[in-house]
């Protein structure tokens, strides 16, 4: 059974440990919870 990662704030903070569990374990499910309207964003 794959893990499941629950981040909540869709901040910058958020996006990089989206991005690094990812990285790290590309079979990792992530949610991101974010408040607000919309998530932060980067080139
Ligand atoms: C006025 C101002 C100007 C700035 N200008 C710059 C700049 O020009 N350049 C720069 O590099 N940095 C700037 N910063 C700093 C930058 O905004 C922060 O360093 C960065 O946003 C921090 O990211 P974070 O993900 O830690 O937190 P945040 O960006 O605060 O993200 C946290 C997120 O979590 C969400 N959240 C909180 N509680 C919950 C909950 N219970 N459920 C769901 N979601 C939740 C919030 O809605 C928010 O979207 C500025 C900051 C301020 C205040």
């Amino acid at each position: 059974m794959s893990k499941h990662v629950v981040i909540i704030g869709g901040g910058a903070g958020g996006g990089s440990v989206a991005a690094e569990a990812k990285r790290n374990d590309p079979s990792l499910r992530v949610t991101m919870v974010e408040q607000g309207k919309f998530v932060a964003f980067a080139a």
